[in-house]
């Protein structure tokens, strides 16, 4: 029998979204413009960096999906800004005792090129999720030209994150 206090969780996201004409594409709080002027498709603003993100935060304590806390047929959240989002999460997130630690992301996307607006990206959630910004990794692939993210019908994220008791 031990009396110590579990100190770390982890969790684990995944998101994705359509590619359409007529949308913004926002990436982790970033305005991207696609060349082919194709935007993310959703209910909210269907930033779905951070929305893995989210996800991950939610897993890390097993509180369920952000489809539990922000369900996709409730007008509230028409057009919703996600960064707003995650500060809730975050905050459920210390209400149960923990803060993040750490927070690591991929980004699956063929166009357009990420890589000018990672650190952004980074800044965005690090001043969302209240993280030191060296704790923030946002990483971007393309897939190679394969499967769905590959023909470019949609973008999609994966999201690890660490959480110490407070
Ligand atoms: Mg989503």
């Amino acid at each position: 029998m031990s009396n110590i206090m579990p100190q770390l969780r982890i969790g684990n996201g995944y998101d994705i979204h359509r590619l359409v004409p007529q949308r913004q594409l926002i990436l982790g709080g970033v305005k991207l413009s696609h060349p082919d002027g194709l935007g993310l498709d959703g209910h909210s603003d269907a930033d779905v960096l951070t929305h893995s993100v989210m996800d991950a935060l939610l897993g890390a304590l097993a509180l369920g999906d952000i489809g539990k806390y922000f369900p996709p047929d409730d007008p509230k959240w028409l057009g919703a800004d996600s960064l707003l989002l995650l500060e809730e999460v975050v905050s459920l997130v210390g209400q149960h005792g923990w803060r993040v630690l750490n927070v690591d992301t991929v980004i699956v996307a063929e166009r357009p090129k990420l890589k000018p607006h990672i650190d952004e990206m980074r800044r965005n959630l690090s001043e969302r999720m209240g993280v030191e910004l060296d704790s923030v990794g946002v990483k971007a692939t393309t897939n190679e030209r394969l499967g769905p993210e590959g023909r470019e019908e949609g973008i999609s994220t994966y999201a690890v994150v660490l959480l110490g008791a407070l």
